[in-house]
């Protein structure tokens, strides 16, 4: 079985461990390649390959990035089947799943492609006479971006693509369980013409290459999406650098007593078991006014009995894998910890028998707010609900937890929908639709321990570059801000 190198100064190479790890296929347990494991030296030599391509890189004029950008984006959509099946054999999430994966790749790659004749800065007018005030948009420099499995290529390409168009070089660390994918993904961006040294890929365990790159003096920005605690250990140990997070959440969707319910038992559904509830983004708080929970529910779990669990290449799943057996275990202590806390399981609650990590979708009633359940992220397709009496209490429970990154209500109500726009806590709330969704072209990222940063829009543009402020003078004489004899 072929081994997959490691990508440093353009050539793809053994690690100097001499070790390499298996990527599993959730569904089989089978591997499907083997990769290399890598070690600190590595990234040391990563590094040295993105710092020596950045002046090159950097002065290449930033239209024609783009149009690398552009090329690597049309290579993709050319590509797209073969790398939606690898997505699923590496991941485990549904074919079409898969092809959504892919897609958002493209679609963020070509944006950012766009990005290439705008990098817009800003002109104002200065306070002294003939002077000139602009800002302009420089690289950081050497990035080390640290990405999980869950999209196992949208989310490395939300970072290669604006990290390049914004001049930078960079070594992608991509998570131990779908490094495949990321391989795959910057062999597009190497095809379409990014030169040697400008994108390094170093596979290998968090604890050792991850950290090695956030502590790394000439690494100059960070971008990081994956769980809470290594969030915050990034933090830690990144020192005075530019550091983007993305990290968990909890996310809420509250259904008001006047609710299209058929609408937010698809939205339900589709939120919750969706990429198996593996998904930052993943509805695992249903909200629900007393008035209509008892119907709600009815419906709720006759949907979900009726999801059929599989093999994500097969077009009749509905729902694949998690992601490794750890995965199946922790969702599996979750449902421990909720029928001893008291919650009513409605349906679920257990792994399937036989290969592969499958469980079947999971459904809590009657879960109090300040249940471990409603709390933590449990990353599977465990689903709590709560009953409230109003909606003051549904956005206090919806406030309740740590994270703060998606969000939604189910109303006719303008009003209701408003109050909820206004005063969720939450990067993202979505009106009569699920908590997933997001598109390439507006800002995605939360708030509280979610993380801080935006990537995606043109609000990715700020998360890998910095902003330079020039004034120019054209007067030929000594003009001096905020002295006041010299104000005319
Ligand atoms: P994770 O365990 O935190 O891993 C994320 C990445 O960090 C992986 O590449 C991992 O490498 C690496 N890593 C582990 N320890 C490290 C260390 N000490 N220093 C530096 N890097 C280290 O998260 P995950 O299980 O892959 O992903 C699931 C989590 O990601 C969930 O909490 C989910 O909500 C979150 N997520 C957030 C977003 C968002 O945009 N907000 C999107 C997707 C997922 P190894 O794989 O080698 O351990």
């Amino acid at each position: 079985m072929k081994t997959h190198g490691i990508l440093i100064g353009g050539k793809w190479q053994k690690s100097d461990s001499g070790e390499n790890s298996q990527s599993i296929n959730p569904a089989t347990e089978k591997s499907i390649g083997k990769f290399e494991t890598g070690t600190p030296n590595d990234v040391e030599r990563a590094v040295d390959a993105a710092e020596k391509a950045l002046e090159g890189w950097s002065n290449l004029p930033a239209p024609k990035r783009g149009d690398i950008l552009l090329r690597a984006a049309i290579l993709m959509e050319k590509d797209k089947e073969r790398l939606a099946r690898l997505v699923t054999m590496e991941m485990g999430k549904v074919i079409a799943e898969g092809r959504g994966d892919v897609q958002e790749a493209i679609d963020v790659t070509e944006y950012m492609a766009g990005e290439g004749r705008r990098l817009f800065g800003s002109t104002t007018p200065s306070e002294l006479r003939e002077k000139f005030c602009m800002t302009t948009r420089i690289p950081i420099g050497v990035c080390g971006l640290i990405t999980p499995w869950n999209f196992p290529m949208a989310i490395p390409a939300w970072k290669i693509a604006p990290a390049l168009i914004c001049g930078n070089t960079m070594i992608l660390k991509p998570a131990s369980d779908t490094p495949l994918c990321a391989i795959e993904l910057v062999k597009m961006f190497e095809k379409a013409g990014v030169p040697p040294g400008v994108i390094n890929l170093v596979t290998g365990p968090g604890g050792t290459v991850g950290e090695t790159l956030v502590k790394h003096r000439k690494v100059r920005g960070i971008s990081f999406t994956g769980s809470r605690d290594v969030g915050l250990s990034t933090m830690r140990c990144a020192g005075i650098k530019k550091v983007g997070l993305e990290l968990g959440g909890k996310n809420p969707i509250i259904i008001m007593d006047d609710a299209d319910l058929d609408l937010a038992l698809d939205g339900v559904i589709w939120g919750a078991f969706g990429t198996t509830g593996q998904r930052c983004t993943a509805a695992s708080r249903v909200i629900i006014h007393r008035k209509v929970k008892n119907r709600f529910e009815k419906m709720l779990v006759g949907k979900a009995r009726k999801l059929r669990l599989g093999d994500g290449l097969k077009p009749e799943t509905d729902v694949g894998p998690v992601i490794n057996r750890r995965a199946l275990e922790k969702i599996h202590y979750y449902t421990g910890v909720g029928k001893e806390e008291g919650a009513r399981l409605l349906t679920g609650g257990s792994p399937l028998p036989g290969k592969g990590f499958f469980y079947k979708p999971t459904i809590f009633t009657n879960v109090d707010n300040d249940m471990r359940i409603a709390q933590e992220e449990i990353f599977g397709p465990t689903l709590s609900i709560t009953p409230v009496n109003s909606l003051d209490e549904a956005i206090e429970y919806a406030n309740s937890v740590t994270y703060g990154l998606s969000s939604a209500i189910y109303t006719r109500s303008m009003r209701n929908a408003f109050l909820a726009i206004q005063r969720i806590e939450a990067g993202l709330t979505y009106v009569n639709s699920s908590t997933i969704g997001s598109e390439v072209h507006l800002p995605f990222g939360g708030v509280k321990e979610t993380g801080h940063g935006r990537e995606a829009g043109i609000l990715g543009i700020e998360e890998f570059s910095e902003v330079k402020t020039v004034y120019f003078d054209y007067s030929d004489r000594l003009q001096k801000a905020q002295i006041d004899e010299v104000r005319q």
